[in-house]
C-alpha cells in the first residue's frame, strides 16, 4: 500500500488541473474495456479475478470502484494501482499526457539541484561507456557477452558499457564536457589518489548501469573482464565491483531491475523473482521473465524487503545449484519472512546458474521450476532432513531447533500454526510436545529486541466508523451539508486523526467558497484502505432523496460517540483523583461528569 502525497506536497490546484485534464473514462479505457451501463460504465475488475463485471466507473464523479474487491479511487489511484506507481509518478505521467508542466516541488531545490547534477553526470557516463562498448575498444567485453548469449537488443536496452583499462578515459571525457571534478568525485565516477590525482573508478570492466525506480542512472556495477589486465600484468580488484554509496545511491535501498519489473508485475506474475547477479538477471529478462530483480552484491536487508513489499507479497528466490540448502544462505532469506513476505525457493541443478539453465533447457523448463517452487519452510526442512538423521534424538533436536529459528521470524499466527502441524507430521513428533519445546526455545532465544521490529509490521487496520466516512462524503458533495456539520461538530469529535484532518480541510474549503474535488480529498489520505472505504461510500451514495436523513443520523451518532468518549475520560480522571485523595479534583471532575451525563441523556431523548 502506497501512501499518496501526504498533506499535499503538491499544490491543490496543480493536482486539480491535472485531474481535470485527464478524463477517467479515457484513462481506464486504455487498460480495461468499459461497457456503458446507464449513467456508469462497467467492466471486469482488473484488480481481482471475476467472471461478471463488478468494476464500475462513474464519469460524473470521475471515480472508479469495485464492488467485488472494494478498491476504488480517482484517476491517480487507478494508475497507482494498475501501474504500481507512486502518487508523484502518477501525477507526472498524467501531467505529461496533458502537456502540463509541473512546478518544482518544495525541497527539490534545497540541495541546489545537486542530485539532478549527479544524475546527469551518471547519465552522460553511461552513454559514453555504452558507446565505447559498441566500438572496437569494447571487443573483449562484447565477446564475453556473446559467450553468455546476451543479445544485442539487451545490450542496448540496458545500455551496458565498457570501461577501458586506462586511468582517465571517463575523467577526460567528462571534464571536457565541463563537469567539475568535485561533482564527478561525489558521483563516485572518479577517485582521488592520496597524492591528489584523479582516476576512473571503473577500469577494464563490463558495466551495468544501475537505475532507480524513476529510471535515473544512479550508479554502476562492473564485472572484470579476464582479457583485461592491470599495468602490473595482474588482474585488478574483485570480479564484481559496485559504485560506492553517493548522495543518490544507497545500496541497501536499490534492487537491480526493479524499475522494469514493477511494470510487469500483474496478475500473471504476482511475484518477484530474486536472483543474485546482473548476468542472471539479464538472462531471465532476455528469456521473458521480466518480473526479476537482483541484489547488488550486498546481503538482503530490511529496506530491500520493504521496497519489494510495495509491489508484491511473494518472492521466489532462485539459487545456483551449488548454494542450495546452505544454512547461511537460508538464514539470509529469513529477513523476507520477518518483513511479512511469502517466500518460495527454486534450486537449480548443481553447477548451473539461471543463465546456463535457460540456455540449455529453455523457458518451459524454467517456468516449470518456478511453478514447482517450494515454500521456504519445506525447502529448509528438506535440506535439514538430508543433513541430520531423523531416527535419533540428537538429529531430531537439531532439525527442530533449526526450524524454530525460522518460526521466530514468522509473524502470521495462522501460518505458524500450520508450520507446527507440518513439522509434527514430518518428524513424527507430537505437535504439543513440539510447541512446548518451542516455548522453551523462544524464551531462551533472547531479549525481545530480536523479535520482528515494529517498522516491518503491517499497519494495524483501524476501521473508521461508517458514520465518519458518510459524514465526510456528504460534506464533500453537498456544500450546505458542510455548513450544517460545522455548526454541530468540531474536528476533535471525530475518532481517527485522518478523519479530523479531512474535516478541517472540508471546513476550510467551504469557508473559502471552494468546491472540493475527489482528488483533493483523496490526496489527503495516506492510508490506502481508508481511501478505498471513502470511495466505496461515495459509490454507494447514489440516491439523493435520503441524504438529509443520513446526514442527521451521522451527526447524532458522532455526537453520542463524543459524549461516550469524554465520559470515559472523566471516569478515568475521577478514579485517579480518588486514588490520590485529591478531594478538590474529585469534586471538580465529578461535577463535570454529572453535567455531561445529563446533557448526553437529553440529547438522546431529543433524537
Ligand atoms: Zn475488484
Amino acid at each position: 500500500m502506497e501512501p499518496q502525497s501526504a498533506g499535499g506536497r503538491f499544490e491543490d490546484h496543480v493536482v486539480e488541473q491535472v485531474s481535470a485534464a485527464n478524463d477517467i473514462v479515457e484513462i481506464i479505457s486504455q487498460y480495461v474495456p468499459l461497457k456503458r451501463a446507464g449513467r456508469h460504465l462497467k467492466a471486469c475488475c482488473p484488480f481481482h479475478q471475476e467472471k461478471s463485471p463488478s468494476f464500475m466507473v462513474q464519469p460524473e464523479k470521475q471515480m472508479f470502484h469495485c464492488f467485488g474487491c472494494g478498491v476504488g479511487g480517482d484517476v491517480f489511484s487507478f494508475l497507482m494501482r494498475h501501474e504500481n506507481m507512486t502518487f508523484p509518478e502518477a501525477l507526472k505521467s498524467l501531467a505529461d499526457r496533458a502537456h502540463i508542466t509541473l512546478p518544482e516541488r518544495r525541497g527539490q531545490r534545497e540541495d541546489g539541484g545537486l542530485k539532478d547534477k549527479l544524475y546527469e553526470a551518471c547519465q552522460v557516463a553511461a552513454d559514453f561507456y555504452h558507446e565505447l562498448l559498441m566500438k572496437d575498444a569494447g571487443a573483449p567485453a562484447r565477446e564475453y557477452l556473446a559467450k553468455r548469449k546476451i543479445s544485442e537488443e539487451i545490450i542496448r536496452e540496458f545500455k551496458l558499457g565498457w570501461a577501458p583499462m586506462e586511468w582517465r578515459t571517463l575523467f577526460d571525457h567528462l571534464t571536457r564536457k565541463k563537469f567539475p571534478e568535485a561533482l564527478l568525485k561525489q558521483a563516485a565516477l572518479i577517485q582521488q589518489s592520496p597524492k591528489g590525482n584523479f582516476y576512473d573508478t571503473f577500469r577494464g570492466r563490463l558495466l551495468f548501469p544501475i537505475l532507480n525506480l524513476h529510471n535515473k542512472t544512479i550508479a554502476f556495477g562492473g564485472r572484470l573482464i579476464s582479457e583485461t589486465q592491470g599495468p602490473s600484468g595482474k588482474q585488478e580488484g574483485p570480479k564484481y565491483l559496485n559504485s560506492p554509496e553517493t548522495p543518490i545511491f544507497f545500496k541497501r535501498r536499490e534492487l537491480f531491475g526493479l524499475n522494469l519489473a514493477k511494470k510487469y508485475i500483474d496478475r500473471e506474475w504476482p511475484n518477484l523473482i530474486l536472483v543474485e547477479g546482473y548476468m542472471d538477471f539479464l538472462a531471465l529478462y532476455q528469456h521473458g521473465f521480466k518480473n526479476a530483480v537482483a541484489t547488488l552484491g550486498t546481503a538482503l536487508g530490511e529496506d530491500h524487503v520493504r521496497l519489494m513489499r510495495r509491489f508484491v507479497e511473494e518472492v521466489i528466490v532462485v539459487y545456483d545449484g551449488d548454494k542450495a540448502g546452505e544454512a547461511a544462505a537460508l538464514r539470509g532469506l529469513e529477513i523476507l519472512l520477518e518483513g511479512g513476505m511469502q517466500v518460495k525457493l527454486v534450486s537449480l541443478p548443481t553447477g548451473e546458474d539461471p543463465d546456463d539453465f535457460l540456455n540449455k533447457r529453455g523457458n518451459d523448463a524454467f517456468d516449470a521450476l518456478l511453478k514447482d517452487a517450494k515454500d521456504f519452510f519445506d525447502y529448509k526442512l528438506e535440506a535439514l532432513l538430508s543433513r541430520y538423521p531423523r531416527q535419533d534424538a540428537l538429529g531430531l533436536s537439531k532439525i527442530s531447533r533449526e526450524m524454530f529459528e525460522t518460526f521466530l521470524k514468522v509473524k502470521d499466527t495462522v501460518m505458524l500454526s500450520e508450520y507446527f502441524k507440518r513439522l509434527s507430521r514430518a518428524l513424527q513428533v507430537d505437535e504439543n510436545s513440539l510447541r512446548t519445546e518451542y516455548a522453551h526455545f523462544d524464551r531462551k532465544s533472547g531479549p525481545p529486541k530480536e523479535r520482528p521490529r515494529e517498522s516491518l509490521k503491517a499497519p494495524e487496520n483501524v476501521k473508521p466508523a461508517p458514520e465518519e466516512l458518510l459524514l465526510l462524503v456528504l460534506m464533500a458533495e453537498v456544500p450546505p451539508f458542510c455548513d450544517r456539520a460545522c455548526e454541530e461538530l468540531k474536528e476533535i469529535d471525530l475518532l481517527l486523526p485522518v478523519s479530523r484532518e479531512l474535516f478541517e480541510y472540508l471546513r476550510k474549503m467551504n469557508e473559502q467558497g471552494k468546491k472540493c474535488t475527489l482528488s483533493g480529498l483523496l490526496t489527503r489520505i495516506p492510508d490506502a484502505s481508508y481511501r478505498d472505504q471513502i470511495v466505496a461510500v461515495m459509490a454507494s451514495l447514489d440516491d439523493t432523496s435520503e441524504r438529509e436523513k443520513i446526514l442527521e443520523d451521522c451527526l447524532a451518532k458522532i455526537k453520542q460517540g463524543r459524549f461516550t468518549g469524554r465520559l470515559e475520560e472523566l471516569r478515568r480522571q475521577l478514579s485517579l483523583a480518588e486514588k490520590n485523595r485529591n478531594e478538590a479534583e474529585v469534586r471538580k471532575v465529578a461535577t463535570e461528569y454529572q453535567e455531561l451525563l445529563k446533557r448526553s441523556r437529553d440529547s438522546k431523548k431529543s433524537e
